[in-house]
């Protein structure tokens, strides 16, 4: 099973961890095959001060649209899971950012990507992670408000999160 990864946040002061079982999940998707096809999903997690901890994904329904070389995300299904999480996380665990897939050894976010994330940062007050799965390597990113930066991530074995005092809870890295 793949380690957790850690990164720092180019933006601001805090940190993002991605748990092993995320990117389990996430490497199933890489797109070997000519045949396979984009897929997506929601990253979901905590917000601990400035720091995000994506702890879960949601995966790809029946009902989204895929092809080789796009993805869209039609299914109710994804909300829905997001919602669930959050109600029996008791309002806690929330929507951290999303990825999706290339057909590209090595991931990069198109132009359309770009201006999509753009748009879900547009009202948004606080920080979105942004993964696209390549077939070798992929590509880590955070975005605040108009800013996307690419983010360099590394093994996190030996290294939790910082842990930020459960007060700190409400304040995130838009605040500063
Ligand atoms: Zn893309």
């Amino acid at each position: 099973m793949p380690t957790a990864m850690i990164g720092q946040n180019p933006l601001c002061d805090g940190q993002v961890l991605i748990e092993g079982e995320v990117l389990r999940a996430l490497g199933t998707y890489r797109q070997h095959k000519s045949s396979d096809a984009e897929a997506g999903g929601l990253l979901l997690g905590f917000r601990r001060g400035p720091h995000l901890h994506v702890t879960a994904c949601t995966q790809p329904f029946p009902a989204d649209k895929r092809t080789r070389t796009s993805f869209k995300r039609t299914c109710a299904g994804h909300a829905e899971i997001a919602y669930m999480r959050w109600r029996t996380s008791q309002e806690r665990m929330d929507y951290l950012g999303e990825w999706h897939s290339h057909p590209e050894a090595k991931a990069s976010p198109s132009g359309i990507d770009l201006r999509e994330w753009r748009k879900l940062l547009r009202d948004r007050r606080d920080a979105l992670f942004f993964l696209i799965v390549g077939i070798d390597k992929h590509w880590f990113g955070i975005g605040m408000q108009s800013r996307i930066e690419p983010m360099s991530m590394r093994s996190a074995d030996n290294e939790p999160l910082q842990a930020a005092p459960s007060a700190a809870r409400d304040e995130n890295c838009s605040h500063r």
